[in-house]
């Protein structure tokens, strides 16, 4: 290992953890092409003559022996992830995909310039590092997990070898808010529902138009799902229904939404509607949308539903297709359902309509649906199902993993509290959250694990304006050094 080189990092402690977080900087780390971090690593394990295991997702698993006279301890299980999301400032020289971050030092925080920082998960591998190899810190059988691909929807975690985990405590060091200490997660289950129906040649002279809907928050579909954002799917569904219901009109297709892990800001439908209705139709629409943004006026002000000529060769849905197909986006449920019972204002199930998709006579809904408790699932999954079938269509599950369900008596976290208050005097927050984390998948495939994340303050992730804070990386440092200790004192006879 070197010394420290880069003058932003002059003087600052734990002079091992920056060295090793420095020498990341160096390496391209792109997701899923991970090769030149797992060769560092490897070249590292050999030095230290530290065992070291790659699954066949590519993933490591390291085994540090315990420090003397912590041999007897239980195996705890450290685990971060090699990728980085590679972001840049297109006028920037610098480019983490290529090795090329410069760091910068600005007052309290460490940034770099014009690129991402990689402090997620970088702060988290280092940290691996520099305990392992530091043999003045009492410790028992660690096992380094570093994970590859987190980036790209958890990839290298689900392809992670559970066998190779012989800890039964996971400390988890991807948590980007200091004096937190994550418990839980929600786990997620994908569904499509689909509908064949049939199409029919327009009536003749028949005029065509085109709704849309746009100017919404959107954001996550699990962290922001309580807010009461519109979703631009369902909005527009909505808008179709109730002016249905005065002016028949006939869909020719319905597409909205980009992505399942993000509440949909953009709808478009095309409809068929007889020349002589569509005054009528147009001003259908804006009575719906007029109550619709009266819905969303506190929580949503900018959506809107606008109306306008349009074109297609396609042949519309029957009249009895397009009711059909107008139910069920309204049957499809999107939104909070149920809270937690153990933290304030977290919700623990939610789902969310994430897509439409036209393909010829067929329309597919894609929901993502996410729960922290795995027994609450199968409810709405049930609901998605009848759903399907009252439209005549068919449902696709794809369960993802499992959630990870807060365990309040958990031991881990009651030493990791112990630990927190007495280096810093006060209690931590304790907290889940209503999204995917890698400890979810993982503790799917080690079942009875004991887990808990915690990590430094790392704002802006995933963008050139990532910074993390350097005095709460010392505290990082200090709270993962007293735990490992703390987990691996011998028992003391009553
Ligand atoms: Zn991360």
């Amino acid at each position: 290992m070197g010394a420290v080189e880069t003058t932003a990092l002059t003087g600052l402690e734990p002079r091992s953890f920056w060295a090793h977080f420095e020498a990341l900087t160096r390496i391209p780390r792109p997701s899923r092409q991970e090769e030149p971090v797992i060769e560092h690593v490897r070249a590292w394990a050999a030095e230290h003559g530290f065992e070291l295991h790659q699954d066949a997702g590519r993933n490591l698993v390291l085994r540090v022996p315990a420090t003397s006279g912590r041999e007897s301890a239980p195996t705890v299980s450290l685990q971060g992830h090699l990728d980085m999301v590679c972001e840049r400032d297109p006028s920037s020289p610098n480019d983490p995909a290529e090795g090329r971050i410069v760091l910068v030092r600005d007052g309290d925080w460490l940034k770099a310039d014009g690129t991402t920082l990689g402090a997620d998960d970088g702060v988290a591998i280092a940290a691996m590092m520099a305990l392992a190899e530091d043999e003045s810190l009492p410790h028992g059988p660690l096992e380094l997990l570093m994970t590859v691909a987190e980036e790209v929807g958890l990839e290298g975690a689900n392809a992670f070898d559970g066998s190779l985990v012989e800890g039964r405590i996971l400390v988890n060091l991807d948590s980007e808010e200091d004096g937190k200490l994550t418990v839980g997660c929600a786990g997620s289950t994908d569904t499509w529902i689909r509908i064949e129906a049939p199409r029919e040649a327009p009536g003749a002279g028949a005029a065509t138009l085109a709704v849309t809907v746009s100017g919404g928050l959107g954001g996550h579909s699990g962290m922001n799902i309580e807010y009461g954002r519109s979703n631009a799917v369902k909005v527009l569904g909505r808008a179709l229904r109730e002016a249905h219901a005065t002016v028949p009109f006939r869909l020719v297709s319905l597409d909205g939404g980009k992505s399942r892990n993000a509440i949909p800001r953009d709808a478009t439908a095309v409809v068929s509607v007889g020349a002589d209705r569509e005054a009528e139709l147009r001003a259908a629409i804006e009575t719906a949308a007029a109550t619709i943004r009266d819905a969303f006026s506190k929580t949503d002000a900018g959506v809107d539903v606008t109306v306008d000529s349009a074109e297609t060769a396609a042949e519309p849905w029957t009249e009895a297709a397009t009711t059909t197909l107008l139910d069920a986006v309204a049957l499809v449920p999107t939104g909070p359902l149920a809270l937690s019972p153990d933290f304030d204002d977290l919700v623990e199930t939610s789902t969310s309509l994430g897509e439409a998709i036209t393909e010829s006579d067929r329309l597919t809904l894609h929901s993502l649906s996410r729960s922290s408790n795995d027994a609450a699932l199968p409810e709405v999954i049930g609901a998605l199902d009848a759903a399907a079938r009252l439209a005549g269509g068919e449902l696709e599950v794809k369960y993802n993993y499992g959630g990870w369900r807060p365990n309040l008596q958990s031991p881990a976290l009651a030493t990791l509290r112990a630990s927190y208050e007495r280096l810093f005097g006060e209690e931590p927050i304790v907290t889940a959250v209503h999204a995917g984390l890698e400890t979810a998948v993982i503790g799917d495939k080690v079942p009875g694990l004991d887990m808990i994340s915690f990590g430094p303050q790392i704002e802006a992730p995933h963008s050139p304006d990532e910074r993390v804070s350097i005095p709460t990386v010392e505290r990082f440092w200090r709270l993962l050094v007293a735990f490992v200790d703390e987990l691996s004192k011998p028992v003391k006879e009553a």
